[in-house]
């Protein structure tokens, strides 16, 4: 009994979700409802046309009309899902079936009461008794609602059995309270079982849930991950209003990989959340955040056009910019980023993202720190280094490259005293390719890498070739030089080919010096210790510094061609050699004037003060035994060298 009380005055769950559940349980069988109801007025009815009584013609109808408004409302909101405040659902339910269960037990202790004919009593009574029994079982979901039904149909009964003389009557009673007793603890025992199966459900769904979304969530930064952005931007793509658009801003850390490597995995892990962070403060609510993989992310946010795609884009760069303290280190990150969006250069997700990943492509090509927006001649421009890139690939593995050597000439002595080697295509169909078309792409690619290393190694070859005196300059892209291991590379070529490292001259340009220092100058300082020398190439193109002839050993200034002829040539290019020659004087350096091709050329540059020229005035760059046949030809022409040479 006391379980009954508690279950009446606790007056529900305090879990919403399940409760909601349990009261929708009520509605799911409006068929049942509706034929209980039906059968029950229809006894009810019968009944008051055989007594014909004013009270219990008044009681069947009252019957009858909630009866039908039950059965009118069962049916519509079981087909609308039972759906909302499951408070007011449940007080609807409780509302009419509380109604109809007092009729019908009033109107059955009434005919009790009168005491008509046998069969019409037990037409009454029984129809009564079962509509209170079935309540049980009907509403176990809500053990209120049954048990105040059945009390509610039965204790009328059973009060005027009792109050009844003889001892039919009462036995009636007696049993009706017993099977009551019964009847309650049966709904009770229902509702536990179906409670605790709608909780566990409940559970089990909360926990797919939970692992759906974990599944999709990149652990280190809290966004999403790969899964998730595929997921997410469907979603995102589905809603977009007609007429807004899809911006995808395609983010790649800038040198990230230096932050891993010199201060650990762990600060690195901070960064990226620090990134996910600022990412999260600058997008639009509703966007698309996604860490995918690595140091990219990925923001698709929806714009009312491209100028807002550039303010974002803006606004993101600039926020990652803002350098950010670590355990009270500063750490500078900028990222790289692509932008494409849809409709505008892409109609589906798919190509939205190719669009955006070549856009990303561009901007760290083009130097990394910037933004770069999608547009269709990218995808030419990439198609074609592709194919080079691949074409490269395949030709050192063929063999169609080679190495030319272009000497460099003593302008006092007019004697070849280097040679720069310079490496040819021969490309099958295509022909000839210059190094200006594939270095480029060979830097971009890292193939510059293998590259570079089979170049030092044939020049280090056929120099060792040479007489003593003669050097050899090899051009080293920074790339190259960046690799890991590149000093130990070339220091391989060298002993290899036996060739003294005095012998070998590397030729960087000051696009070297832009970035990373630390590593350049251990390069430098570990080959110059070996004897290795540096020339400084196409000097008075670039930034010009005389910063980095202080700071790092350089032998040679090459000043490049555009000083010696073309539009720009005249009084001014020529005081600049002047002084970069009498500079080089001081120094201790030699000046090669490259690009000679006239005898006055020559001269100017001569007379300048530079000490060395390369130009085709001299020679184009030649296969090695033609190099070797100038050698010959020249020492052959002055004895006393010849004879000096090995
Ligand atoms: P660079 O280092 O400035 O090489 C000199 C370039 O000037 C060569 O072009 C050479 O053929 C050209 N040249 C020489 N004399 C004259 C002349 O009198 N007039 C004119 N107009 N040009 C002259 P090339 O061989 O096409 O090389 C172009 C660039 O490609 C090189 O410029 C260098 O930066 C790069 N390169 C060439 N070979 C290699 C290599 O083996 N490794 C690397 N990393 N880069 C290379
Ligand atoms: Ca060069
Ligand atoms: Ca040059």
């Amino acid at each position: 009994m006391s379980e009954i009380l508690s279950a009446l005055i606790r007056g529900g769950d305090r879990d919403d979700h399940v409760r909601l559940r349990l009261v929708q349980t009520l509605y799911t069988q409006p068929n049942t409802l509706s034929v209980g109801a039906l059968a029950g007025c229809a006894a009810a009815v019968s009944v008051a046309a055989i007594m014909r009584t004013p009270l219990t013609s008044l009681l069947a109808g009252l019957l009858l009309i909630v009866g039908l408004c039950r059965i009118g409302a069962a049916s519509w909101l079981a087909r609308s899902g039972a759906r909302g405040d499951a408070r007011r659902l449940e007080l609807a339910y409780a509302a009419g079936a509380f109604a109809y269960a007092l009729l019908s037990g009033v109107l059955a202790a009434v005919v009790l009461y009168m005491a008509p004919p046998a069969e019409v009593q037990v037409l009454a009574v029984a129809s009564t008794l079962i509509f209170g029994v079935g309540m049980s079982a009907c509403c176990a979901g809500r053990p209120r609602i049954a048990i105040g039904q059945m009390l509610l149909s039965v204790m009328p009964v059973v009060l005027v059995a009792a109050a009844a003389g003889g001892i039919v009557l009462p036995t009636l009673a007696a049993c009706l309270l017993l099977a009551l007793w019964g009847m309650v603890a049966i709904t009770l025992s229902s509702y536990r079982t179906l409670k605790e199966q709608i909780a566990a459900a409940e559970a089990s769904g909360r926990m797919a849930e939970n692992m759906r979304r974990l599944a999709r969530t990149d652990v280190v930064t809290g966004l999403l991950n790969r899964a998730g952005l595929n997921h997410d931007l469907v979603e995102l793509l589905m809603g977009l209003p007609e007429n807004r658009k899809l911006a995808m801003f395609w983010l790649d850390l800038d040198k990230f990989k230096e932050v891993n490597d010199t201060l650990g995995h762990p600060v690195g892990d901070r960064v990226l959340a620090e990134v996910a962070k600022r990412l999260r403060a600058q997008v639009p609510q509703g966007s698309v955040l996604s860490r995918f993989g690595g140091d990219e992310f990925i923001v698709v946010a929806d714009v009312a056009d491209r100028r807002e795609s550039e303010r974002l884009a803006g606004a993101i760069a600039d926020e990652i910019a803002q350098s950010l303290r670590l355990d009270g280190r500063r750490i500078d990150i900028s990222t790289s980023m692509g932008v494409a969006l849809l409709p505008d250069d892409a109609p589906d997700i798919d190509t939205l993202m190719q669009g955006a990943d070549l856009a990303l492509y561009h901007a760290k090509v083009g130097g990394r720190n910037q933004v770069c927006f999608f547009d269709t001649s990218m995808t030419r421009a990439f198609v074609r280094k592709k194919e080079i890139e691949a074409e490269l690939r395949a030709a050192i593995a063929r063999d169609e490259l080679s190495i030319f050597f272009q000497p460099i000439v003593d302008l006092d002595t007019g004697r070849i005293r280097s040679f720069e080697a310079l490496v040819r295509w021969f490309h099958p169909e295509k022909g000839e390719l210059r190094p200006d078309e594939f270095i480029p792409v060979a830097e971009e690619t890292g193939v510059i890498i293998t590259l570079g290393n089979w170049i030092t190694a044939q020049a280090a070859r056929a120099c060792a070739q040479w007489p003593e005196d003669v050097t050899i300059a090899v051009n080293l892209s920074p790339v190259q030089l960046r690799a890991p291991g590149a000093a130990l590379g070339i220091l391989t070529a060298l002993r290899e080919a036996g060739l003294d490292p005095r012998r070998l001259e590397l030729e960087v340009t000051e696009s070297l010096f832009l970035d990373d220092n630390q590593h350049t100058a251990r390069f430098i300082e570990e080959l110059s210790a070996v004897g290795v020398r540096f020339a400084l190439d196409d000097f008075g193109t670039g930034y010009s510094s005389l910063g980095y002839i202080n700071k790092f050993p350089f032998c040679t200034i090459k000043v490049d061609r555009s000083f010696v002829s073309g539009p720009n040539v005249g009084r001014k290019s020529d005081a600049i050699i002047r002084a970069v020659a009498e500079m080089g004087n001081t120094l201790d350096m030699e000046i090669v004037a490259e690009g000679l091709e006239t005898i006055d050329q020559v001269h100017a540059v001569r007379n300048a003060g530079c000490t060395l020229g390369q130009g085709y005035y001299f020679s184009r760059a030649v296969p090695d035994y033609l190099a070797a046949m100038l050698l010959a030809q020249e020492r052959e022409e002055s004895p006393d060298l010849r004879r000096a040479a090995p």
